[in-house]
């Protein structure tokens, strides 16, 4: 069985169409595939061309009953995001970019950026999505948020504030899809291996003078019960999981992956 088989209770998304947002990198990137895997047709959005070429091969040469087609857009170009959205049937809100700095440090218009690609442009995506989805009476819009939409930590303000801001958008879009047959939730992961992490682990590494395999059980997973990250492909199965029958009562959630994180 490959990471992104269909499982048992995952439905047939054929004829469904997708869109996804950061799909060149980790979790995004393993959402497009899981998503192909059901059979949907999937719109992956990313600003890295290469990385989605990458991905479009992948697909391909798997041989998956849906198909990928990429789509380069920089989401910070609002009117190009919304646009991009029109037609689809799923939306998958996951582009993130983070930086780690105290606030009296952090450069305003890095946090501008970091809230436009992380709330503004899930909005303007909702707003383009939305009119097809009510106009069929069915839609799915899965947000990548985190345990930073639920908890804060020190000097990550930006992601804070955007993931803190996209559970409340989130939640809104639920209330007011429930009666067109959308419903709209959170993922919340705790650190997932993806190459946004994994730069994070070789960061506090140089910082703290320590190896890498200490900076994932002492500093990431400090907090964490289940001592080890999370896999891009565990995501993409809980999202999956939320564009199923059997989810159509799960709206206005968030769906913790933390390992107990937030059990404290
Ligand atoms: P990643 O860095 O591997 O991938 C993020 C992707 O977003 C990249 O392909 C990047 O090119 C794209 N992107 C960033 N800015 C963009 C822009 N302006 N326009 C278009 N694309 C842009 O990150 P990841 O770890 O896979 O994270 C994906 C999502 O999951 C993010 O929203 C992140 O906050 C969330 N998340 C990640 C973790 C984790 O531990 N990795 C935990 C919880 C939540």
């Amino acid at each position: 069985m490959t990471d992104s088989t269909p499982q048992p209770g995952v439905p047939d998304l054929g004829g469904r169409t997708a869109l996804v947002t950061g799909a060149a990198g980790g979790i995004g990137r393993a959402c497009v595939l899981r998503l192909a895997a059901a059979g949907a047709k999937v719109r992956a959005v990313d600003r890295d061309a290469e990385g989605l070429a990458a991905l479009v091969e992948r697909a391909t040469d798997d041989g998956r009953p849906g198909t990928v087609e990429a789509l380069t857009l920089d989401l910070t170009d609002l009117d190009a995001a919304e646009h991009a959205a029109a037609g689809t049937d799923i939306l998958v809100n996951n582009a993130g970019l983070q930086l780690v700095r105290p606030i009296e440090d952090f450069p305003p218009e890095v946090f501008s950026t970091v809230l436009r690609v992380m709330l503004e442009a899930p909005f303007r995506l909702m707003r383009g999505a939305l009119p097809h989805m009510y106009g069929q009476g069915w839609g799915r819009i899965v947000n990548i948020s985190s345990v930073h939409g639920l908890r804060a930590s020190p000097y990550k303000s930006a992601y804070v504030a955007a993931k803190h801001g996209l559970e409340g958008l989130s939640k809104t879009a639920a209330l007011e899809g429930a009666a067109h047959g959308v419903t709209s939730n959170c993922v919340c992961p705790g650190y997932v291996r993806t190459p946004l992490v994994e730069r994070q682990i070789a960061d506090q590494a140089a910082a703290h003078g320590i190896d890498p395999e200490r900076v994932v059980g002492e500093i990431l997973l400090a907090d964490t019960a289940v001592k080890r990250l999370v896999e891009p492909e565990e995501v993409a199965e809980m999202a999956a999981y939320l564009c199923s029958p059997q989810a159509s009562f799960v709206t206005g959630a968030s769906l913790t992956m933390d390992g107990g994180w937030t059990a404290h």
